[in-house]
């Protein structure tokens, strides 16, 4: 028995058919396309060619995206140029793939993934941020995806760290949010801030080739630039800020942050454990703060495994 997980991105749709152990057998990228019918059609056809490749049955197919879903209704709420809000798409993915769907949020999904096979196995309470172009959360509360009532919860990214910062990305009409302070937005804000006060420096030389972002900052600072370098720490310790708060509320057993630029590891993460763990109420227990094992992958295989356990269901 075999599931597929897709993973609905703005720019992309990333799409794994995996076996025994959530081991994957075959994986397909293809461009997302403009308008959500569009999108639905595309994910039926990335799942039919993966379905066409299995040796044995597919269970069911889990996909994730970049969203908040009302589990009441299945509907899609605002998403990230995915067309798909307002849509009922496991109802009409199921009527295009003739399979049972279930469709969840991408950093619930990252959350699951790391709880089952990644970094967080055998703790009970997981705290997840995905750290990209902005934020994204999972919780595990008692081994379980915790959803909120509208299945709005875990949105991780909203945390409020500085209630006066800047104005937050998309239809949050919040300020000082986790992700105004520590995602590859505001990265790229600010190595863009300290290139043009240092025109003459290495951020001001990719600043002049128009090659400045949180990518390219990122290489600048493992190669040691202190400028790169600097920027990077002063995100880290607004995350460590963030995690701090959330480790007072949900006392998890281990953080882990995941997402695209999780790929700095310590130069984000150890500044971020220093301030976390200078900020956070006196310990019974200290949760570690680590880095996810999948990043890439991470909503595909979430979305194999919710596919796996939610089943026929
Ligand atoms: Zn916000």
């Amino acid at each position: 028995m075999s599931v597929i997980g897709v993973d609905v991105g703005g720019t992309k749709i990333a799409a794994a058919r995996l076996g025994s152990g959530y081991g994957i057998e075959e994986s397909l990228v293809v461009p997302t396309p403009e308008g959500g019918e569009a999108v639905v059609r595309a994910i039926a056809d990335v799942t039919a060619r993966l379905a066409a490749g299995a040796t044995d049955d597919v269970a069911a197919v889990g996909v994730g995206v970049p969203a908040t879903i009302d589990p009441a209704t299945g509907i899609v709420g605002a998403s990230n140029h995915t067309g798909l809000d307002g849509l009922h798409a496991r109802d009409l993915l199921q009527q295009h793939i003739g399979l049972p769907v279930h469709v969840d949020n991408d950093g619930n999904l990252a959350a699951l993934a790391e709880h089952r096979l990644g970094a967080a196995r055998g703790h009970d309470d997981v705290v997840l941020m995905t750290v990209g172009t902005g934020i994204g959360g999972g919780l595990i509360i008692g081994s379980r995806v915790f959803r909120g009532g509208g299945g709005q919860g875990a949105e991780l990214g909203h945390v409020v760290v500085e209630g006066n910062g800047p104005p937050c990305q998309g239809n949050c009409p919040n300020h000082g949010c986790i992700e105004t302070m520590c995602s590859g937005t505001s990265l790229g804000r600010d190595l863009r801030a300290a290139a043009a006060a240092d025109p003459g420096g290495a951020l001001g030389a990719l600043l002049a080739e128009g090659r400045l972002d949180s990518r390219t900052g990122l290489d600048l600072a493992r190669a040691g630039d202190a400028d790169a370098r600097a920027v990077f720490t002063t995100a880290g310790r607004w995350l460590g800020v963030a995690v701090a708060s959330l480790t007072n509320i949900f006392d998890p057993g281990i953080v882990v942050i995941g997402g695209g630029l999780s790929a700095a590891e310590e130069i984000l993460l150890a500044p971020a454990r220093e301030e976390y763990l200078r900020r956070a109420l006196p310990p019974t227990r200290r949760a570690p703060l680590v880095v996810a094992r999948f990043r890439n992958d991470a909503g595909m295989v979430g979305a194999g495994i919710l596919a796996a356990e939610e089943g026929a269901a």
